[in-house]
């Protein structure tokens, strides 16, 4: 049932559920494993809920990049098509127009697009958000992160990945308001989240959004 058990210098036992619904154990040196295995029994039925989330939630499609294949862009659905004439490489028209001149290079040219598109979306809303909140940050990256949304810096230099920008609209607008109430309190105090709450009352299903759907923001 344990899928890796490790030993390390630690007090007590941990219990990770991977995407692929493994069970990872991390125990102390000194603990047996009866002990172990009683203290996992008694957390069966986290157990089972997280494996049986992992296992139901729609797995992402590995991408062809072939006519007609759908890719999200603020929540919403775009069919990608290749034409011969477009004045850029990828034009949003209704659909995800690539030039058929950019097809062998699908994959980097639509990569682009979607940094330009974060870009231009997430600065815009980073300033009048921070307007709202009476805070000022230094600087606005947008990176190549695979799985965390955003972060913040003391410094207050924010960091929100280009693929956040596949997500509805409010779930962005939320991380980017997330990440500025850190420049309000640097944890994830009752204070902090209070202060999310009060730009973003609906903050909770957008968490959830994130943690059923986070998975098939790829390219
Ligand atoms: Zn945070």
């Amino acid at each position: 049932m344990i899928d890796q058990l490790i030993r390390c210098k630690r007090r007590s036992i941990g219990l990770t559920i991977t995407r692929d619904a493994k069970l990872i154990v991390r125990a102390p040196i000194w603990m047996s494993d009866y002990e172990i295995n009683r203290l996992i029994a008694q957390k069966q039925s986290w157990i089972t809920r997280k494996k049986q989330f992992f296992l139901k939630r729609p797995a992402a499609q590995k991408r062809q990049f072939t006519d007609g294949e759908v890719f999200l862009f603020l929540g919403e659905k775009y069919s990608l098509r290749f034409v011969d004439d477009l004045p850029r490489a990828v034009v949003l028209d209704g659909e995800l127009k690539v030039s058929s001149l950019a097809a062998k290079n699908a994959k980097d040219h639509i990569k682009i697009w979607y940094q330009n598109q974060a870009f231009e979306y997430v600065s815009q809303k980073t300033k009048e958000f921070a307007e709202v909140l009476k805070v000022s940050y230094k600087s606005l990256r947008i990176n190549d992160a695979k799985t965390r949304w955003g972060s913040c810096g003391s410094s207050g230099n924010l960091n929100i990945t280009w693929r956040l920008i596949m997500a509805p609209q409010r779930v962005v607008d939320y991380v980017i308001i997330h990440e500025l109430c850190h420049l309000k309190q640097m944890n994830h105090s009752a204070k902090f989240w209070l202060e999310v709450a009060s730009a973003c009352p609906d903050f909770k299903k957008d968490e959830q959004w994130l943690k059923e759907n986070g998975h098939l923001l790829t390219l």
